[in-house]
């Protein structure tokens, strides 16, 4: 393959958004500004797939602010006060860990399509993301031809398959992701994942690109009792550093669910990217420095 410039790696990636902004809304959603800094974030607990350090704060104000990792814990607090479908170009910092610079899909800075809808169940996820993902393909094979070069796109084919995690590891052992990753040429539904906090256990749910890009959204059916989000928080051993939370879910939580698309992943499958670096105009790669 030539060699990706950036000019190409920016329309690509202004495609996605683009495309993204209008298929969203035509769903029915409103796009929400992102929130940088909180009292709380996503804890990232009880995900073996989450490897950061530490979470980012800062001290300002008098008060330890942290480094959004994800605005999941923001977008069920405006579910909460009656918004019904959001989403948000949510940028993320996640000190991952240095050795994630192999896997070629992990940055410490990047975006999200980060979604909610209220009341919804995971079939209401599978249909949306299925959509976005077979015409976000199309726009970016018709209308980026000439930024993608040689790479040869595969049509992406909505209803993906779906599978449930148990069946994939007794079948692949614990590498599943990286093994159907590679077999399949189009995407596929993980189910039943082990999760954080505010994942139903069994109503949650991974993307995995083909082609071995591996994963490329995660979402679920929110816990919503306040008891289980509670036991579920201590069990996690993360309910004295979220008490902002806590006072949340004892107020109501709204049943909801939604997810997170990477783009900075979505737009390395798009391109056939090697790295994800090579898809950030300013890379942010653990284990790398910040060159400006
Ligand atoms: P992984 O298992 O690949 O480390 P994760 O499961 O920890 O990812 P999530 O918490 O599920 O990541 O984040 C939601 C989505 O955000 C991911 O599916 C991915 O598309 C994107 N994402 C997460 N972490 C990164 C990262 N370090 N670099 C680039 N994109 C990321
Ligand atoms: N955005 C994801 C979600 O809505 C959370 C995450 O980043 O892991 O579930
Ligand atoms: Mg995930």
């Amino acid at each position: 393959m030539t060699e990706l410039k950036k000019i190409d790696v920016a329309r690509v990636t202004d495609k996605v958004l683009d495309h993204a902004q209008r298929y969203f809304r035509g769903e029915g959603f409103i796009e929400i500004k992102p929130v940088m800094l909180g009292r709380v974030t996503d804890p990232l607990d009880g995900d073996p797939g989450s490897a950061v350090l530490k979470t980012g704060t800062i001290e300002y104000g008098g008060q330890n602010l942290s480094l959004m990792q994800s605005m999941i814990l923001h977008k069920q607090k405006l579910i909460a006060e009656g918004f019904d479908r959001i989403f948000i170009l949510s940028p993320n910092i996640r000190l991952e860990q240095p050795q994630r610079e192999k896997t070629g899909r992990h940055a410490f800075e990047f975006v999200q399509i980060d979604f909610e809808i209220a009341h919804a169940k995971k079939e209401d996820v599978f249909e949306l993301v299925e959509g976005f993902l077979a015409s976000v393909s199309k726009a970016v094979e018709t209308d980026c031809a000439e930024s993608l070069g040689t790479r040869g796109l595969k049509c992406i084919k909505a209803p993906f398959d779906r599978y449930h995690v148990k069946d994939l590891e007794a079948e692949f052992g614990p590498d599943w992701e990286t093994i159907m990753s590679e077999e399949n040429d189009q995407p596929f539904w993980a189910l039943g994942l082990e999760r954080e906090f505010y994942d139903d256990e069994k109503n949650n749910y991974d993307l995995i690109l083909p082609e071995g890009y591996g994963e490329v959204l995660s979402g679920g059916q929110r816990v919503h009792e306040t008891q289980k989000v509670l036991e579920r928080m201590e069990a996690h051993g993360i309910l004295e550093t979220n008490r902002e939370y806590v006072e949340f879910a004892k107020q109501g939580i709204v049943p909801s669910a939604g997810g997170g698309i990477g783009v900075d992943r979505l737009v390395r499958y798009f391109t056939g990217a090697e790295h994800v670096a090579d898809v950030q105009l300013f890379p942010r790669i653990p284990g790398r420095s910040v060159e400006f």
